[in-house]
This record gives structure tokens, sequence and C-alpha cells, in this order.
């Protein structure tokens, strides 16, 4: 689903305030009547309303949706970007939006700038839009969802990856720095560089490993897994320095995070060691002697008052939340099943990547108005679209 921002320079501001009113009706409808949108908004003579909700309809920011009972408004992913794009762009967070950068399984990247021209990660999580790689069993149970909790998911997993990087970056985890979240998108800083993944030389992967694992035993140690620690995830730096390059990993994607006190974490744990371990030998060539390392171990160092899953479920993001979300990880699979798939590929030609193949999109997110219209080869002014409309 693309970003198509071709309409917000003709929203009226009633528009927005009707398009506002759909998302609040939202949290208690799945379908929002539309005398309660005529409500919410509040705006003057009823009829006027009806030529914003069309306006809306038309530009497929709203879908109407009939049910047994009546006829109603659901807000689709697009209207859900527009508000999140209009809420940075209010809080001067983003002035202009470029390029996207990349498709992932369930987000879209896009390169943004802010007001002092600073590059910045536009992050729009996509709950709900499967890989073709996934199985059968994961779409009925997904299926069986309304696309209002889709909405709700990426909300949980934006709030959650910002919550997590905000705290992994004040104690000085190489992360990019968090910048603001809004509904389901998180603004963050650009890093330069390319995941490791595309990396065809590392000079020294004996010392990259090492700090990859030490890496994974760090957040251990704060009572943290990432549980999606793959080639895919970790973007490498290259930094010169004299005659050779300096690589410098530094750490994306948190939706997946999970607490050392979780059930499951050895498994996670051993998931994210031998994920690394096994790219080193396959594509790297390199197999260190060491075995481990082990969570019990690392776990040895830990002090209990500097966890930081404890500080990060005080922050706001509840264990409600995170059972929520992690119900929906669990069933779907982070980026490691796109690695394993990319492996079992690798064995049997070297070809080339798919990873950056539009995934299929789940059925029930195509909204009205997609029109699969591509925007991706010029940036655009955001504040200039977005002018007028304040
Ligand atoms: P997904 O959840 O879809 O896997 P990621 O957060 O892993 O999303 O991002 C997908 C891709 O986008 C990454 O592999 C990377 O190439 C690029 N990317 C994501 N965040 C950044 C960033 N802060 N700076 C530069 N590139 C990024
Ligand atoms: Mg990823």
């Amino acid at each position: 689903m693309k970003l198509d921002t071709g309409a917000l320079r003709y929203l009226t501001s009633d528009d927005w305030r009707v398009l506002a009113a759909v998302e609040q009706g939202s949290k208690n409808h799945e379908l929002v009547p539309t005398p309660l949108i005529q409500q919410i908004a509040g705006l003057r003579g009823g009829s006027g309303t009806h030529k914003n909700i069309s306006n809306l309809a038309k530009v497929g920011l709203i879908a109407k949706v009939k049910n047994a009972k009546y006829d109603g408004y659901r807000l689709t992913y697009g209207g859900l970007d527009y508000l999140a794009l209009n809420t940075h762009r209010k809080s001067e967070t983003i002035y202009s939006l470029g390029n996207q950068i990349g498709v992932g399984k369930e987000s879209d990247i896009y390169i943004t700038a802010s007001p002092e021209g600073r590059q910045l990660v536009l992050k729009l999580h996509r709950l709900g839009r499967i890989s073709f790689r996934t199985v059968k069993a994961n779409r009925d149970y997904l299926r069986n969802r309304s696309t209002g909790s889709w909405m709700y998911l990426s909300r949980l997993a934006a709030q959650k990856e910002h919550a997590f990087m905000r705290i992994l970056h004040r104690e000085g985890f190489p992360v990019p720095e968090p910048v603001a979240w809004s509904r389901h998108t998180v603004v963050m800083e650009f890093i330069d560089a390319f995941p490791l993944r595309m990396i065809d030389h590392v000079g020294d992967p004996g010392k990259l490993y090492a700090e990859l694992m030490e890496m994974i035993v760090r957040l251990a140690r704060r009572g943290l897994i990432h549980g999606d620690f793959n080639e895919f995830n970790i973007l490498v730096k290259e930094v010169k320095n004299g005659d050779s390059v300096d690589l410098i990993p530094i750490l994306i994607d948190f939706p997946q995070m999970i607490s050392t006190n979780h059930t499951n974490a050895q498994m996670y744990f051993d998931r994210d060691v031998e994920g690394v371990r096994r790219y080193f030998e396959r594509r790297l060539r390199y197999t260190s002697d060491e075995e481990g390392p082990f969570l019990e171990e690392a776990l040895k160092g830990a002090k209990p008052e500097e966890r930081l899953d404890v500080e990060v479920e005080a922050s706001g993001f509840s264990r409600k939340m995170a059972k929520e979300l992690e119900r929906y990880v669990e069933t779907v699979g982070g980026d490691h099943s796109e690695a394993e798939a990319v492996d079992q590929q690798d064995e049997v030609s070297e070809g080339e990547d798919e990873i950056n193949e539009a995934p299929e999109e789940h059925d029930e997110t195509i909204e009205a108005g997609d029109d699969g219209v591509t925007h991706e080869a010029e940036g655009s002014d955001l504040a200039e679209q977005l002018d007028g409309l304040r």
C-alpha cells in the first residue's frame, strides 16, 4: 500500500475535522454511523458534513461500509496515514516527504526531513499485510480479524517500537534516535547504512561477530531480547579508518522485542544467537570457536534495578498491550521467517534477493481508493501540500 499524498492539498479544514471525527468514532464503533460523525465533528449545518464525508470517501480516506443494521464509515489506512502526517507536520517534526526506501513485510519506510533539513525516517506500520510466504493457518487466523484491529495492532507496534527505541537510545545502545510517534507511525533518525545482508565484504568478520553477540548479551543483561536479531535488522555503517573500514552495527526494528522474563525467553534468545551464527557461517564463511552466548550466563550479570523491560512497561506500553501484539507477532513471525526463506532459496541458487518484492496485500486491508499508483519517484513538499489547511 502506497502512501499517496496527492489529495493532501485539496482537503479543507472541515474535511480534516470530519476525518478526525471518523477516527474518534472508530474507537468504539467498527462502523461509525453518519449521525455520530456529524455529532463528533460538531460542524454547523448537517448537510455540509455530508459533503465532507463524500469528499473523504472519494479520495479513499474513509470507506463506506454496510452492515446488517446500518450504513457507516470506517477509516482506511490512507486516512490514518493522513492523520499521522498531519500530526507530525503540526508538531514541526517533519516538513517534507521524500522517497520510499523500504518495503518491509509489514511496514513502509520513507525518507523525510525536519523543518531544519535533518534527514529522518518515517516508518509506517502496516500489520496485516502478510507475506506470500506465510502459511495458510496464519491467513485463516488473520482473516477473522476486522480492519479496526489491524489499525489498533499497527498503533501498538509503533508505540512499542518508539518506547523501546527511546530507552535503548538513552542507555547508549546503537539504535536510531527516535523522534516522534503518532498512531501507526514512528519518526526516527536516518541511518546512512545498509543492512548486513547487503554488505558483500566484511574485512574482520570475527570482530563484527563478537560485537553482535555482545550486543545480544548486553540487551539480555538489561532484561531484553530483540526477537528478530538478524541480517535484515542490523544496519552496518562503514566508517573509514585510515586504510581500513570500521563496520559499526546499528540495531533496528523493535515491535517484537520481549522481556527475559517471558516464558519463551530461552527460545527467543537462542534463536537470535543462532541466526547470527548461521549467517556468518553461510554467507561470510566465518565460524566462531566459542559456544554461546547463553541466556543463563548473560543473566548472571543482570541487576534487577537496571531492567529496561520493567521500565518500558511503566512508561505506558502495558503488559496487556504487549500480550495483544505478541499474539499477532507469534502468529505471523518476524523477519526471521523471511531470513530463513531467503536462506533456503540460497541453497538452491545464489540468486537475487527477493526481499524487496512487494508483498501481497491481505484481502481485507485493501482499502477503497487505493489506486495502486506509485508515488516514489519524486519527493513531495508536505508543508506546501498541507499549506492552508491549518
Ligand atoms: P520491518 O519491520 O518491515 O522489517 P524495518 O524497521 O526492519 O521494518 O525497516 C525495513 C528496512 O528499512 C530496513 O532493512 C532498512 O533498510 C530500512 N530502514 C529502517 N529504519 C531505518 C533507519 N532508521 N535508517 C535507515 N534505514 C532504515
Ligand atoms: Mg526488519
